[in-house]
């Protein structure tokens, strides 16, 4: 991997840092970023306790597959073996993205699973619902272990009374599902006030499913 594409996969966690503080999707340090290239036997990490809109490349930490640093002078998110642990286990994935924002959080802390209830979440998931992680103390192994088990190949998973995981092939789609993440629990609140969610049929979701699989966006690789 050369230096010039290493530097440019820090500096866009760099954006995406600016991008989660200024959207609200995080607040003062919380949350963290990581994203590698295909084929990197390591990954790139926003450092721990740093204000987004202070940093640079090079407080960008390169930690392996195992939680060990391997690059950078800083000491990485506490939540690194959380992100070890997901981008070990796939291959389909080039960025990981860790919010806290208000409506995901309020779902996560009453242990809601979000359903399938809006095309949007339907063109996110593939029709399956938003899974609650059971609790474990934030920076743990066993919040790693247990985000790994929930997430299975899913795209997104709330933490229990804590925040949201989303996942992407790189930082654009990652960030994009925590947006979409946020956007449900907002809707799926609101709903509940006045006696919703009604859920889609599930036939009508598969149906739905499959539909924006053949046909949104433009395809892979265009
Ligand atoms: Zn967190």
């Amino acid at each position: 991997m050369t230096t010039d594409k290493c530097l440019a996969v820090k500096q866009q966690i760099v954006e995406a840092g600016v991008h989660m503080i200024r959207t609200g999707l995080v607040y003062g340090t919380g949350g963290n970023i990581s994203a590698r290239l295909p084929g990197m036997d390591h990954f790139y990490i926003t450092p721990s306790g740093m204000a987004y809109e202070s940093l640079k490349p090079e407080d960008i930490v390169g930690v392996d597959y195992d939680g060990h640093v391997v690059e950078g002078a800083r000491r990485p998110s506490i939540e690194h073996m959380m992100h070890a642990a997901i981008l070990r286990g796939r291959p389909d994935l080039g960025a990981v993205v860790h919010t806290h924002s208000t409506y995901a959080t309020a779902v996560a802390s009453a242990r809601l699973p979000i359903p399938p209830f809006l095309e949007t979440v339907i063109a996110t998931t593939g029709g399956r619902e938003i899974k609650v992680a059971d609790f474990a103390p934030a920076g743990s192994r066993e919040l790693a272990e247990i985000a790994v088990r929930t997430l299975g190949d899913d795209s997104a998973v709330l933490l229990a009374n804590h925040g949201v995981i989303g996942l992407g092939r790189d930082l654009r789609e990652a960030m994009a599902v925590c947006e979409l993440v946020e956007k449900a629990a907002m809707a799926f609140l609101l709903s509940r006030i006045v006696g919703g969610p009604v859920l889609i049929p599930e036939q009508m979701v598969a149906r739905q499913a499959e539909f924006f699989r053949a046909h949104y966006g433009q395809g892979r690789g265009q």
